[in-house]
Formats: C-alpha cells, structure tokens, sequence
C-alpha cells in the first residue's frame, strides 16, 4: 500500500521510445531519422564554429541571473525575432523574458494566458508537436483543446480551407491560436503569406490571440528575416495582441543548453509593467532564474557583428545541407522508379519531411532495414547522409512496393 498506489503508468512519448529503439539496435548500418536533431554530414552533432568562438569569451563565474534573465541575451533575442526596426517600434508594448527553452517559453507562455485571459478554447494544427497540447492539457486541463486541420493528406499541402472554416466556425473571442512560424512540425508545411494574412484577418475579426511558437528561425531558409515573416506581420498590424515563444536549440545548436525566450505584444502600453511583473512570478515559481550559460553564448554572437556574420554562414550550412538531403533522396527515389509522387520532400521545409509513409512501411523500414522514424511518417531530414541516402533510399522503394 503505497500513498502512489492509485497511479496509472502513462505510455512515454513516442521520440523518446524511439530513442530507445535506436539506442537498443546494434546494427552498423541503422539509421535514425526519429529524433530533430541537426547532425553534419558524417552524421555528428555539430557544434557551430560560430558558438565556438563565443565560449571562450564567457565570463568566467556562475552566478544566478536576475529573474527576467540575462538582459542583453532578452534584447538580442528580441531583436532577432521582430528586426532591428520593428522592435524599437514596439517597445512600449512589447515585454519579454528569457525562459528555459522553447518548451520553458510555451510552458511560461500557457500559464501566463490561462490566468491573464482565462481563454475557454486553445487551438492546436492538427497534426502539431506533441508537447502543444500536452503543455495546455496540463497546465488547466478546463481549457478546451480544439484542432483546426493543418495537413491535406490528398494534396500533401497546408490545409488552408480546413483551417479558415474550423476558426471561423468554432472560434470565440479570447481564444488562443498556437502557430508555429515556420517549418511545421511535423508536416514541413507553411501558409504562404497570403495565406497567413487570412489568418491574421481572422484573429482580428474575432478577437483570437496568436500564440506564435518559432523554433526554426534561419534553420529553416537560411534566413533569419524570411523566416519571422509570419510573426513580424501579424506583429505589425497593431491590432493583434501576440504571443511569441522563441527558441534558440535549432539555430544555435544549443540543444542541451535550454535557450528561450517568451514576448508578449500587448495593444496597451499600460500594461507592460503588469504583464513584466506577471511573467517574472511565474518564472520564480518555476525555475527562479534561468540558465546563464547558452544565453551568455547566443548574446556574445549576436551582439558582435563578426560573430554574428558568421552564425548567419552556419545557418546557411545547415540549412543548405538539409535541402540537398531532400534533393538526394528525391533523386534516389526518382531513379528507382519508386511508386507515387515524391516531390512534397524537397517542397516542405526545415527539418522534418511528412513522408507519406504509413504506420506499417514506418514499422518494416525499422524492423526489416534499421531505419527509424515516426509512426506518422515523419522523418527527421538531417538523419540523412551522403554515405547513407541511397540505402534508405532503397528501403523505402521496397516498403512501398
Ligand atoms: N516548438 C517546436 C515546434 C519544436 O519542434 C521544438 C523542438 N522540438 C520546440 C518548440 C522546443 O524545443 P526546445 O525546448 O528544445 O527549445
């Protein structure tokens, strides 16, 4: 008899399980295109020669830092995501504040609009990362969560349509809208910006805050303002009151380092001083202070055009690497004659492709060939090598065959 004893075991995340299974199988030749994790083209974690240089510029000692974060790390990161411009523009209304991560930044992000504006719905793309809805489903299991169709699988596009007729149909006043600025995960799918002004429309006429997530900023294109377009526009507007969670684990390889940031954009500069006070409550309940050190390391590169110069050549590389993965594996597959159209690899971005795969060719491509991915198809681009493309490939003609 045990004060636990009326707990259930919950199923683990399936990228963790699949971890799992990687780690388990000792096969040389196994693959793994499960987990988003950029790795170089001999398939190891890379460290950016940018970050490298910056390490050794750190200071060297371990205080706490204050409990909005390391100051010039919040400017930089703000910055980065609205543009030099738009950012001064909006400073009187714009608060933010360093978090533990992009997953600390949603958490902190989640807690602040439960309390602040006590939203009935949350509106998640469906498919999304997992932890959107995990994150909100713990946090107040009383907000409902509502799933606007992201994924055409017919078209293998951005269901556009789907997305415009469930807010417009369901959605009320006060909602939140979580969207992810660029490279959809999973899907690789983003609206183009017409599309995203619609979307924008909406959140005006019917008074939705955007709850942007942007984890893939110049990952994605390479380009750090191509890629925070959908999130400086909506920005922009004036109407808009958004949300931004930002991380840092992508662009700057800090995976492990736990590197974020939460803004928040308010119509009323009045209410800065509130929502500063409110962010910085919630962030002492939860982690005190965050983590110095990656923070200290995105601040030195970003604040040093030499550095920063070169950050921006290591965004290049990994993102120019991971389109001429999919441009490999497309021309494999096209060579082989493989059944079925395969041009969505090299039309989706950023790090993940939504294969097409099913559940079971997903299971006999680990089973029969080493080769992991998600059940739902979705396959993590930088998994593939020069050295091991046309053997996956290979397995992929035979799954589908
Ligand atoms: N949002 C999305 C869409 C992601 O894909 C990820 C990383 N998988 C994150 C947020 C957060 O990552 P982290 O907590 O490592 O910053």
């Amino acid at each position: 008899e045990s004060a636990f004893s009326s707990l259930k075991p919950i199923p683990y995340d399936e990228a963790f399980r699949l971890m799992k299974a990687i780690a388990e199988d000792t096969n040389p030749q196994k693959v793994s295109l499960g987990a988003g994790v950029y790795q170089d083209e001999s398939g190891k974690f890379w460290t950016l020669p940018s970050v490298k240089k910056a390490i050794p510029l750190l200071p060297d000692h371990h205080e706490y830092l204050p409990q909005g974060g390391f100051a010039p790390f919040v400017e930089a990161s703000r910055r980065l995501l609205f543009g030099e411009d738009l950012s001064a523009r909006l400073d009187s209304r714009l608060t933010s504040i360093q978090t533990v991560s992009g997953t600390g930044a949603c958490h902190v992000g989640t807690v602040f609009l439960i309390k602040s504006v006590k939203p009935q719905n949350v509106w998640i793309s469906d498919p999304s990362w997992i932890n959107h809805a995990l994150i909100w489903e713990c946090a107040d299991p009383g907000v409902t969560r509502k799933f606007y169709p992201y994924y055409d699988a017919a078209t293998r596009s951005f269901d556009f349509a789907g997305t415009v007729a469930a807010l417009e149909g369901g959605a009320q006043k006060g909602d939140v809208i979580v969207l992810q600025a660029c490279a959809h995960n999973p899907t690789g799918l983003d609206p183009p910006k017409e599309q995203w002004a619609a979307i924008a429309d909406i959140c005006e006429k019917k008074g939705l805050i955007p709850f942007f997530d942007t984890a893939y900023q110049g990952f994605a294109s390479g380009d750090v303002d191509e890629d925070a377009w959908a999130v400086r526009h909506f920005a922009e507007r004036g109407s808009l009151e958004v949300c931004v969670a930002q991380s840092f684990s992508k662009n700057f390889s800090l995976y492990g380092e736990r590197v974020g940031a939460f803004h928040v954009l308010s119509r009323d500069p009045a209410t800065k001083p509130a929502v500063q006070s409110q962010l910085v409550r919630i962030i002492r309940s939860e982690v005190s202070t965050s983590p110095a050190f990656g923070a200290r390391i995105v601040a030195t590169v970003l604040d040093d055009p030499m550095l920063r110069g070169e950050w921006h050549d290591d965004l290049k590389t990994m993102s120019s690497r991971i389109k001429s993965m999919r441009e490999a594996l497309l021309r494999e597959l096209k060579r082989r004659g493989t059944p079925g159209s395969w041009d969505h690899i090299v039309s989706q971005i950023g790090m993940f492709s939504y294969t097409g795969l099913n559940k079971e060719q997903v299971k006999e491509l680990a089973e029969e060939h080493h080769i992991y991915l998600m059940a739902s198809g979705r396959a993590s681009i930088p998994g593939l090598t020069p050295e091991n493309v046309t053997r996956v490939a290979e397995a992929i003609d035979s799954v589908v065959r």
